[in-house]
């Protein structure tokens, strides 16, 4: 059986009456169970709209009750969740800039002791795995058991085409570390732009996310935050569609693929074992450097290895993007065994 997939969908901000109904009955109608929108808005820069406050938590119970959706909001705080909790609020989520913060996160998780309402983390803005984990691991201490992760990406120097990069390797680390919880994709603030959702969408299900998180806003172009990523409701019909779903791997599928599985497992052996021998040549080297006065970095030597790595895999077909990080990693830890060796010298 296909497991659970999720789609929260709804507005990026609660803006007035009319629009958190007309989006809720849209999203109703096409069988979406709950609503998201933000109440109060954690702006990167001041003067933006921060969220009708409040009053919007109003709305929000007035398109539940019309509806029977259950709602998501964005909290912050302990006043957040205490003003949530008492508008009947089902599902509350920690922002992307919120989950970095300890103090923030462990004030909410005290608030929320003892309530069992489910909570959603999405991963800190910056990417690191373990203010995520950590993050839901004060909410675990906290005794909530309904706990879910959102990937919504992570920011980077680099110039992107994406408003915030998946780096999909951190929800990948976050799986392995955390298997059973459940962790949905927000497609939305990912891409920062409409056309790229669905595509990152597909994506998501692709690296087998168990729901979706998307804005929804009945009028995008008037929209108060972040009106370039939000999609109409017809929009967002089309696309959730389109969606290629995956079936669940079974029995026959494992047993097809083991022969291919034991032939990389064998490969992986080898590859420790050509990396143990390399490391032992390195150390080697790193003796030599120390007793005749060298410097352990030697960065042309560095730059001729990764340059010769990745014209040999450029002929093999493979990303020389791809080999060079590979190298990196190798070199580097080529430097710090070289480092460690020397301090030992040094005691
Ligand atoms: C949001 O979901 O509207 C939001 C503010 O998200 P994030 O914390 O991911 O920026
Ligand atoms: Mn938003």
């Amino acid at each position: 059986m296909k497991k659970q997939f999720d789609i929260i969908a709804g507005p990026c901000s609660a803006e007035s009456p009319e629009q958190v109904m007309e989006c809720a009955v849209s999203l109703a109608a096409q069988g979406i169970g709950t609503l998201r929108a933000g109440v109060w808005k954690p702006r990167t820069r001041p003067n933006s709209f921060e969220g009708a406050g409040l009053p919007a938590l109003e709305w929000l119970k007035a398109a539940k009750q019309a509806t029977g959706m259950k709602l998501a909001v964005e909290v912050a705080s302990a006043a957040h969740v205490q003003a949530a909790l008492e508008a009947d609020i089902d599902i509350l989520w920690i922002g992307s800039r919120t989950t970095p913060s300890p103090f923030a996160v462990q004030e909410i998780a005290d608030s929320l002791k003892g309530t069992g309402v489910p909570v959603m983390i999405k991963n800190p803005i910056n990417p690191d795995v373990d203010l995520w984990t950590g993050a839901i691991e004060r909410l675990q201490q906290a005794g909530i058991e309904n706990i879910r992760a959102i990937h919504r990406g992570f920011s980077s120097t680099q110039e992107n085409l994406l408003r915030y990069a998946p780096q999909w390797e951190i929800p990948i680390e976050l799986r392995r570390r955390m298997p059973s919880l459940p962790i949905l994709c927000d497609p939305s603030h990912m891409a920062g732009r409409r056309e790229y959702v669905g595509a990152i969408a597909q994506m998501a299900l692709d690296m087998n996310a168990d729901g979706l998180f998307i804005e929804v806003h009945p009028n995008p172009e008037q929209a108060k935050s972040d009106s370039l990523q939000q999609f109409t409701p017809s929009q967002f019909q089309q696309v959730i569609s389109s969606l290629r779903r995956h079936r669940d791997i079974e029995e026959s599928d494992s047993r097809k693929l083991a022969p291919m599985r034991s032939e990389l497992d064998e490969l992986d052996s080898q590859l420790v074992e050509i990396l143990a021998r390399r490391m032992e040549i390195v150390k080697r080297i790193g003796a030599y450097k120390h007793l005749n006065n060298l410097a352990i970095l030697q960065p042309q030597r560095y730059q001729s290895v990764s340059d010769s790595v990745a014209i040999e895999a450029a002929t093999k077909g493979m990303d020389e993007k791809f080999i060079r990080s590979v190298f990196e990693t190798i070199h580097a830890e080529s430097v710090r065994c070289q480092l460690e060796n020397e301090n030992n010298n040094l005691k």
